[in-house]
């Protein structure tokens, strides 16, 4: 069996894909391997899905070799983008079934689930239109040779990525990929393997050439592994913890030096300045970290605010923050849901009683909600230094610490401090201020007055530990081209 009927209470009754997706067929893996999905909101197993071993990532490599050096070749840039587009309308045709899937599995609130599969179908739409704009250049060197660049697919892709997106993750990795010719084999997170499967039934439905798309559950350390360290892949992208981001780059230079980019962690600053429009800093604060549950790679960890509303600022944020509602993923108001999984759970419960001992002090929140399910409430620390463990560690979870500064200066030094590099968000009415501070913190991404407004036009990705290469926009192209140098001797003129 490769589906199973499975309820959402949103939704009702569907055909839930549990195989893997290769070569344009949902399969067993060939050891008849599966592993449980667990439903975070009560810990429940939701069904079981096919485990991808070394030797199913063989196999879904082959299958895209096959396509890349075959049939998809001949396919025509423009042909390549109706492929998307008719894959992101498919997307939007089946926003409530991809919104319930990923709220069911995941535990996101559901009014947050939907967005996700606008904010995904939007981005394959996007790449979807740059698939007739990839042009390389004509360079003039001198009158006896004709030179021209072209830019062609890297290959077969790779794409891990995590948990905390898994339907963002997974169109924001195929939209550039497939935008630019490559194939590819993307393994989904093995806490949340559904919707990517849902979606690989839309590739179907889409009528991709078999092989080009390959969609496979199964493990990192091996399903993901394997993935980085195959002698076929031509480029691996990854999206996770910092701490695999260096595995992959090993296991890439280790084998056959394939390209990668990594999307990694981030510790985030989010700034506010005496001159801040306080009712809109404190929204974009409590957005910044605990959208998502904070689990978000960008989330904004660490909350620096200016001595002279300092007091206010505290007092409001933690009563914003209180006020959150916490509870079942599909409940219309709720903001958080449970964190993913018992592990990420315990890891959160472990930073806050770390910040506890190191004598920080917690504003509100703090403690599990509810006894079953993965909830925490919301929780802001105060009373922190600079060396904390929760200040300098990414927790990636709904915790945050909230500290004073005097001067801009102050701001911009503790701001950088950090081996991360990920995004930054100022606020302020001074343009300025705003400009300058900007431009001092090193991070991939600076929001002024905003905090969280990712959009598939705009680039993304780290700067310091944060990560290698960009996503979105115009930029992730580049991740996913290579370029040939074309140079034409012209005459009769003999060499020599
Ligand atoms: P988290 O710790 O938040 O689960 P990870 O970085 O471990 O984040 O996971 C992100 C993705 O990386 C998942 O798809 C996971 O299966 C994969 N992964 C984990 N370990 C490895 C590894 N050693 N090699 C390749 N992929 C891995």
């Amino acid at each position: 069996m490769t589906s199973i009927k499975l309820k959402t209470p949103h939704t009702g009754e569907y055909e839930q894909p549990t195989g893997l997706f290769i070569n344009g067929e949902f399969v067993k893996g060939v050891d008849g391997r599966s592993f449980d999905v667990i439903n975070p909101s009560d810990e429940s197993v939701i069904c079981q899905v096919h485990e991808a071993s070394e030797k199913d990532v063989d196999i879904a490599v082959n299958a895209a070799r096959k396509a890349f050096e075959g049939e998809w070749r001949s396919v025509t840039p423009c042909d390549r983008g109706k492929y998307l587009s008719k894959l992101a309308d498919l997307f939007d045709e089946n926003v409530d079934l991809l919104a319930a899937v990923e709220s069911l599995d995941n535990g996101k609130a559901i009014t947050m689930a939907k967005g996700d599969v606008g904010a995904a179908s939007g981005c394959l739409r996007y790449y979807a239109g740059w698939a007739d704009k990839i042009e390389g250049k004509v360079i003039d060197t001198n009158p006896e040779s004709f030179n021209y660049t072209k830019k062609e697919p890297i290959g077969v892709c790779g794409q891990i990525i995590p948990w905390n997106f898994p339907l963002l993750m997974w169109a924001w990795k195929i939209g550039p990929a497939i935008a630019t010719g490559n194939t590819v084999v993307i393994k989904t997170a093995e806490q949340t393997p559904l919707s990517g499967l849902v979606a690989a039934s839309l590739v179907k439905k889409a009528g991709f050439p078999p092989g080009v798309v390959n969609v496979i559950s199964g493990f990192g350390k091996i399903a993901g592994a394997a993935i980085a360290s195959h002698m076929d892949i031509d480029k691996v992208a990854f999206t996770g913890s910092t701490v695999v981001g260096r595995q992959i780059m090993k296991a890439a230079a280790g084998s056959n030096l394939k390209k990668i980019t990594l999307e990694l962690g981030g510790k985030s600053p989010n700034i506010v300045f005496d001159d801040a429009d306080i009712d809109n800093a404190i929204s974009w604060a409590n957005f910044g970290i605990f959208f998502n549950h904070g689990q978000c790679c960008c989330a904004g960890s660490r909350i620096y605010v200016q001595e002279g509303i300092y007091d206010k600022f505290i007092q409001r944020f933690k009563e914003r923050a209180a006020a959150n509602k916490v509870g079942d993923p599909f409940g219309a108001d709720t903001f958080q849901g449970p964190q993913v999984s018992q592990v990420q759970f315990d890891r959160i419960m472990g930073y806050i009683e770390d910040g506890k001992k190191a004598g920080a002090k917690i504003e509100t929140g703090g403690k599990r909600k509810g006894d079953k399910g993965f909830f925490i409430e919301p929780t802001i620390f105060s009373g922190v230094t600079e060396d904390m463990k929760i200040v300098q560690e990414e927790i990636f979870g709904p915790v945050c610490s909230i500290a004073k500064f005097k001067t801009k200066e102050d701001a911009i030094r503790i701001g950088n401090n950090t081996t991360y590099g990920l995004a930054a968000a100022v606020h302020t009415t001074n343009l300025n201020t705003a400009i300058e501070v900007s431009n001092a913190l090193k991070a991939g991404t600076v929001w002024v007055n905003s905090y969280n407004t990712l959009h598939w036009q705009l680039p993304f990705g780290g700067y310091k530990e944060s990560g290698v290469g960009r996503e979105l926009g115009e930029a992730a192209l580049e991740n996913y081209l290579q370029t040939k140098t074309v140079s034409i001797r012209l005459g009769d003129a003999l060499f020599g």
